[in-house]
Order: structure tokens, then C-alpha cells, then sequence
């Protein structure tokens, strides 16, 4: 009889997929960015913007809503 170890499976493939090349206004050109948590508005969103790695401008910025329907 071998091992009852049960190995935790990683949960990837959810949600975690982000652009991760955006056009930058300063390049211009796609560049990969990075994703910076602006601010939390009272409601539970949070606004994200996407800078570049490369001059730290501001390709994008998104608003993430709470995913609805938490509980009941
Ligand atoms: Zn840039």
C-alpha cells in the first residue's frame, strides 16, 4: 500500500488571467504592465490602474465590482 497523502491542487484558472499587455500611451506600443490598486470605494469596489513596467505610465485603469450575492 502506497502513501494516503492527498496533495492540495493549486487553484489556478480562476479569474487570475489578467491583461497583461496593454497598449501604453507613452511607448506606444503593448507593453506588460502591472496591475495597482488604486482605491476602495464604500461600496466594495476597487479601482485598479495598469502601468507600465517600463516608464510607469498609466496604460488602463478598472473598476472591479464585489462579486454579488456573498452569503444568503
Ligand atoms: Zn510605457
Amino acid at each position: 500500500m502506497l502513501g494516503g497523502a492527498r496533495r492540495p491542487q493549486p487553484r489556478e484558472s480562476y479569474g487570475s488571467l489578467e491583461a497583461s499587455l496593454l497598449l501604453c500611451p507613452a511607448c506606444r506600443q503593448a507593453m506588460p504592465v502591472r496591475k495597482r490598486l488604486l482605491l476602495v470605494l464604500p461600496d466594495g469596489s476597487e479601482k485598479h490602474e495598469y502601468v507600465c513596467r517600463q516608464c510607469g505610465a498609466t496604460c488602463a485603469d478598472k473598476l472591479e465590482r464585489p462579486a454579488p450575492g456573498q452569503g444568503f
